[in-house]
């Protein structure tokens, strides 16, 4: 093999913000402006860096951006009164907390404050149950963006043997339950691995798919593989490197210069599966602002 095909975000989601467009644009016609809002607490610089991505791709949409920072010290109270706010406006039809929250607040008692038809990065526990049914309001951003890349890159995931390393609230666990639904780019044979996993080389040399959320650099070497297995790497790690002019550089969960020599199809790191997240969080909030058009 003279090396696997790339899978990557950027494409995928060019095409999905094509056809978004046209959605916001049919949206605005009938006078509802999709709206994201975005609260961060404190002043994490990747968090801020993501929410200053948000929106800048909502501007670029033509969609109604709303960011609030709050300072770090922010009460959980005041932060709750933010939320009742957000759900009552209007103009918002999906928003999120940016994570992590600061210690002193407890991210469960926010999220559980969250409108569900407003949540759109599904973590509400009632979505994560519908999505669970089969039912879902929203998919979770990142899995989403994982299964839009499978399903547009022409993948097959019916009858195939899906392994997804990880098993967090966020990622590994909902890409599983969504792979193992009904339906398209789904219905997959799935098993889930992670730390007390026995054995992981030879569950993952099972997998037809794997798909891997570790937060291990580069842990997932061509000897993990099976020939021809489909490889999505959603592991995003900063690793030092003196050779780059930043001293770091961010590599996957998975060897990619190995992998890419076995495996059929394999998603890098960048370019990978980053992109999607926000795509699908948009995608999410134009779904959110289309329901709240038809019951007004
Ligand atoms: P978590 O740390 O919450 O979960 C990591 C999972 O990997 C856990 O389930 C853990 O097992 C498992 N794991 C860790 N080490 C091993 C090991 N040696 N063998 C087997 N399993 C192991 O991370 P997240 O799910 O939040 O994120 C995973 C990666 O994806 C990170 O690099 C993160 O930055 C990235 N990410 C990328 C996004 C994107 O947009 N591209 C979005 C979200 C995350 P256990 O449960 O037993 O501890």
């Amino acid at each position: 093999m003279t090396g696997a095909r790339l899978i990557l975000g950027k494409d995928v989601s060019d095409s999905i913000y094509s056809e978004l467009a046209i959605r916001i644009e049919a949206l605005r016609g009938r006078g509802t402006v999709p709206g994201l809002a975005v609260v961060l607490v404190g002043n994490d610089p990747a968090s801020e860096v993501y929410v200053r991505m948000k929106g800048r791709k909502c501007e670029e949409l033509g969609m109604h951006s709303v960011t609030t920072v709050l300072p770090e010290d922010t009460t959980q109270e005041k932060l709750l009164e933010k939320v009742g706010e957000l759900n009552g406006d209007s103009s918002v039809h999906g928003f999120l907390i940016q994570l992590p929250l600061p210690s002193h607040i407890d991210e469960k008692t926010v999220i559980n404050a969250i409108d569900p038809r407003k949540d759109v990065d599904c973590f509400h526990p009632l979505n994560v149950g519908k999505m669970l049914i089969g039912e879902p309001e929203f998919l979770p951003a990142t899995p989403a963006g994982v299964q839009q890349m499978l399903i547009r890159s022409g993948i097959e995931t019916e009858g195939k043997h899906v392994v997804v390393v990880g098993r967090s609230n966020i990622v590994g666990k909902p890409i599983a339950a969504m792979m193992m639904q009904k339906g398209d780019g789904a219905d997959s044979t799935v098993t889930v691995a992670h730390s007390r996993t026995e054995d992981l080389p030879s569950v993952t040399r099972q997998a037809d798919i794997l798909i891997v959320a570790m937060g291990r650099p580069n842990f997932i070497t061509a000897d993990m593989v099976k020939e021809g297995a489909v490889v999505i790497d959603v592991g995003t790690n900063r690793i030092d490197d003196p050779n780059s002019p930043k001293g770091q550089r961010l590599v996957g969960d998975v060897d990619f210069e190995s992998v890419r020599n076995k495996a059929s199809a394999v998603s890098p790191v960048p370019g990978g599966v980053g992109p999607m997240t926000i795509c699908m969080l948009m995608a999410n909030t134009v779904a959110a602002a289309e329901r709240a058009a038809v019951s007004r």
